[in-house]
């Protein structure tokens, strides 16, 4: 089949065409001829397969018919994170460049005056995140009764992040005769019942089974001890085996805190490293992505708010530092290498206590994932792992150690005398943070003090600019919290701030003399 056969007006398959697509997609193809009938679709696929331009491609053609009004945008695409919406921007400018189309992309983070600008010229196509777009209505801005064609995309993404009631809010103030295409990479039976109460009809295109992983991918489990420096070790001892075939690297942790401390290290060690998390404001991430997809940098850190859906092409490795506690995270995560048939490999690092997580992905795929070199029975404990509560006071620490560990862990208050015993270092682990490569040009040190500046100035943003996780979108102007999500939806709000956190003033910094 040929992007042709589908349907397409000459103008979308031309702009398809110059994009260097031959052939449409599993999804492309499934979806495209029933949306361009205007029917509602459900399609569930997971990221990479190509489901952005399997809605993209059928609203162009149908955009070319009719103009927009001030306020009344004609279509609505509905998008979890400000990194997607700008993604899919993109995607209406690449094949959209035979249109004269208004696009207007309303996302936090970034002023209303420019947003509202784009809305009362009258948009064609408006990408928004669901807390920017109800604030926009909310003053006034913005009218969702001439919307024709409305797209919920990564719906799963949305229930995630406790989008779902403002999707609710959304689908009822557009008139029930649109046109709506839904997508879910997983259908958890809160996503079911949306569908049952906000589609009529739907065709169901499912590209592969819910929540599959893509067989182009590698997978693999590594057993390490629990600690983080053991962790931390298996990682570079990984990434170093596979220097040879890595291009770019996404290495996934379950909390932000162990993003930045993760990143420190690397950068320690001397790996080309940025990191991706959802207290960073908006510029600075997608500086980073950009810098990420330009091959700027060979690894990046990132946690899976910050990274869901993201669309690098041609990531050849994903390493899971942390085994995701939700399975469909790990689908999602390992999502981002092997994508539109390229090969891809990743790497889950696993320890004694992740058992229960791995079953559950296991259970989730489908498949046992084969382990890379021996599975948990041999990972002999670390000293001090299950005897926690034995180290007292008088528990032999050896001198420097104490340094090494706080630098580590991001400078943490430097009143503080004991390391928690979950962070109690082993007398043995101080070889272990030896950087592994001394050479570093001057050029390096500079870009690696400017990435470490970047973080820092990115951390004291943060309360201007709060994370999606936290304040669903809408968190620009006025920050609250969902506490009716379960908790299992706040991943990202647990990671409990210890004495300053990254917050902590410059005074405290300055080393004493004695
Ligand atoms: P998506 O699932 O929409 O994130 O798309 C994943 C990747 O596949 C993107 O880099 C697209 O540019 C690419 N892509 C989309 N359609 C095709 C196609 N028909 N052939 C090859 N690559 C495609």
């Amino acid at each position: 089949m040929t992007f042709s056969d589908l349907g397409l007006s000459p103008k979308v398959l031309s702009a398809v065409t110059d994009a260097g697509y031959t052939q449409p997609t599993p999804i492309q193809a499934g979806a495209i001829p029933h949306a361009l009938l205007g029917k509602d679709i459900l399609g569930i696929a997971q990221t990479g397969t190509g489901k952005t331009a399997s809605f993209v491609l059928p609203m162009l053609t149908r955009l070319e018919k009719g103009r927009a009004r001030a306020r009344m945008p004609r279509t609505l695409i509905l998008e979890p994170t400000r990194e997607l919406a700008a993604q899919v921007e993109e995607n209406f400018i690449r094949y959209g460049k035979n249109h004269k189309l208004n696009i207007a992309l309303l996302i936090g983070g970034v002023s209303f005056d420019e947003q509202d600008k784009k809305l009362e010229r009258g948009a064609d196509v408006l990408i928004a995140t669901p807390g920017r777009l109800l604030d926009h209505r909310e003053r006034g801005k913005l009218l969702l009764n001439g919307v024709e064609i409305l797209v919920i995309d990564e719906a799963d993404r949305m229930l995630d992040m406790g989008f779902i009631p403002d999707i609710e809010r959304i689908c009822e103030m557009i008139p029930f005769t649109r046109q709506t295409l839904f997508f879910s990479a997983t259908m958890p039976p809160e996503i079911t019942k949306l569908t049952e109460k906000f589609l009529h009809a739907p065709v169901r295109v499912e590209v592969s089974k819910a929540a599959s992983t893509a067989t182009s991918i590698i997978q693999r489990l590594v057993k390490s001890g629990s600690k983080p420096w053991d962790k931390r070790e298996t990682l570079r001892n990984l990434m170093k085996a596979e220097d040879a075939e890595l291009k770019n690297a996404i290495i996934f942790c379950n909390r932000k805190v162990e993003v930045s401390e993760l990143f420190r290290s690397l950068l320690k060690y001397d790996f080309d490293a940025g990191a991706l998390h959802g207290d960073m404001d908006q510029r600075a991430r997608m500086q980073m992505l950009a810098n990420f997809r330009d091959g700027k940098l060979r690894y990046l850190v990132a946690s899976d708010v910050a990274a869901r859906g993201l669309d690098i092409p041609d990531v050849s490795h994903v390493f899971n530092y942390d085994v995701p506690i939700h399975a469909e995270d790990y689908v999602h995560r390992i999502g981002r290498t092997g994508r539109a048939g390229r090969s891809g490999k990743s790497f889950t690092i696993a320890t004694k206590s992740d058992t229960k997580y791995i079953d559950a992905i296991e259970r989730l795929i489908g498949n046992k994932i084969e382990w890379h070199d021996g599975d948990l029975s041999t990972v002999v404990a670390s000293e001090g792992e299950d005897e926690a509560p034995r180290r007292g006071r008088g528990a032999p620490r050896r001198a420097g150690r104490k340094d090494e560990d706080r630098k580590d862990k991001g400078e943490r208050k430097p009143r503080e005398r004991h390391a928690k015993p979950s962070e109690a270092a082993p007398p043995e682990a101080a070889h272990d943070e030896q950087p592994v490569a001394a050479e570093a040009t001057v050029a390096d040190i500079g870009e690696r003090r400017a990435r470490k500046e970047a973080i820092r100035s990115e951390n004291t943003e943060r309360k201007a600019d709060r994370n999606e996780s936290r304040t669903p979108e809408r968190g620009d102007s006025r920050p609250q919290r969902d506490t009716n999500r379960p908790a299992r939806h706040r991943q990202e709000d647990n990671d409990a701030t210890v004495g300053f956190g990254d917050d902590m003033p410059a005074f405290m910094r300055i080393v004493a003399k004695v």
